[in-house]
C-alpha cells in the first residue's frame, strides 16, 4: 500500500516537472515557471470556449463584429505576446463586463458596447483583456486554483471529468481578479493603447462611468466591477501610466480602501 502511495507521488511530481515550461514573458518582464506552455493553454482555449458560446447568444451584428475585430487587430498588432492566434465576440446580453480566455479569446458583452462612447473607450476595454492575456493572468489562476482540473480538460480523460473541469474553468472567468492583477493589465493597456494610437484617457473616463454604475447597482452578479474590482485604485494607476506621475489625489486613491 505504502509503494503504491508512493508510486502515485512519484507520479504526479513527473506529470507536474514535465508540463512545466520556464519562460521570459515580455508582457510582466518576468521569468516564469508555468504548468501550462503555450500549447496547453491553447487548448485549454479551445475547449472552454466553444462551450462558453453555446451557453450565451453569440451576437450576430456584422457592423459590431466588424467593429471589436478592427481594434483587437490594432492592439493584438502592438502587443507583447504574439505566439497566440486572437480572438473576440460579443455576446448578446445587457450585461456591463468583458472577459478573457486562456489562448487568446476575448469576450465583450453587448450592455458594455451600448455603454461605450467611442472607439476609444472600447479600445481600452479591449487592451486590459488583452493585458490579463499577455500576462497570463487567467491560465496562472487556473493553474493555482484548479491545476488538476484544468489537467483533465487537456486530458483525455472520461467526457463526465473533462465536464466538470470544463464547468470549472468557466466559473473561474467571472471570479475577480486580484489587485495586482488589475493593475497590471492595467499598466499593459496604457502601453498598447497609446503604441496602437488611441487615446489612454478615454479608459481613465470610462472606469468612471463604470464606477457610478456600479454605485448605483453594486450587487448584480456578472457585472464589471465584481470581475474587475478596485476601479477607484485603477483610475489612479492608469492616471500615473498616462502622464508618468503620481497626483496627490491619485496617492490617496491608491492608499484607500474602496
Ligand atoms: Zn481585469
Amino acid at each position: 500500500m505504502k509503494t503504491r502511495k508512493l508510486f502515485f507521488f512519484i507520479a504526479l511530481v513527473t506529470v507536474f516537472l514535465q508540463g512545466c515550461a520556464t519562460e521570459y514573458n515580455l508582457a510582466t518582464k518576468k521569468q516564469e515557471t508555468l504548468l501550462y506552455g503555450t500549447e496547453k493553454e491553447v487548448k485549454i482555449g479551445e475547449t472552454i470556449a466553444p462551450k462558453i458560446e453555446a451557453q450565451y447568444d453569440i451576437l450576430t451584428d456584422v457592423d459590431v463584429n466588424e467593429r471589436l475585430q478592427r481594434i483587437l487587430d490594432r492592439i493584438v498588432a502592438v502587443c507583447d505576446r504574439k505566439d497566440l492566434v486572437y480572438f473576440i465576440k460579443a455576446i448578446d446580453e445587457d450585461l456591463i463586463n468583458a472577459v478573457s480566455l486562456p489562448g487568446g479569446y476575448v469576450y465583450v458583452f453587448r450592455g458594455l458596447i451600448e455603454r461605450v462612447d467611442n472607439d476609444d473607450q472600447l479600445a481600452g476595454v479591449i487592451a486590459h483583456e488583452v493585458g490579463h492575456i499577455t500576462a497570463k493572468h487567467g491560465i496562472k489562476r487556473m493553474q493555482n486554483a484548479y491545476a488538476a482540473l484544468a489537467l483533465q480538460i487537456v486530458s483525455t480523460q472520461t467526457n463526465a471529468r473533462v465536464a466538470s473541469g470544463v464547468n470549472l474553468a468557466i466559473n473561474s472567468l467571472f471570479l475577480e481578479y486580484s489587485q495586482k492583477d488589475e493593475f497590471e493589465a492595467d499598466r499593459l493597456s496604457v502601453k498598447y493603447l497609446k503604441k496602437a494610437g488611441y487615446d489612454p484617457k478615454a479608459m481613465v473616463a470610462f472606469l468612471k462611468k463604470l464606477k457610478a454604475e456600479g454605485e448605483k447597482d453594486p450587487l448584480k452578479k456578472y457585472s464589471y466591477w465584481r470581475t474587475h474590482p478596485y476601479i477607484s485604485q485603477r483610475i489612479s494607476v492608469v492616471n500615473q501610466e498616462i502622464t508618468g506621475k503620481l497626483e496627490f489625489k491619485d496617492y490617496l486613491n491608491l492608499i484607500g480602501n474602496d
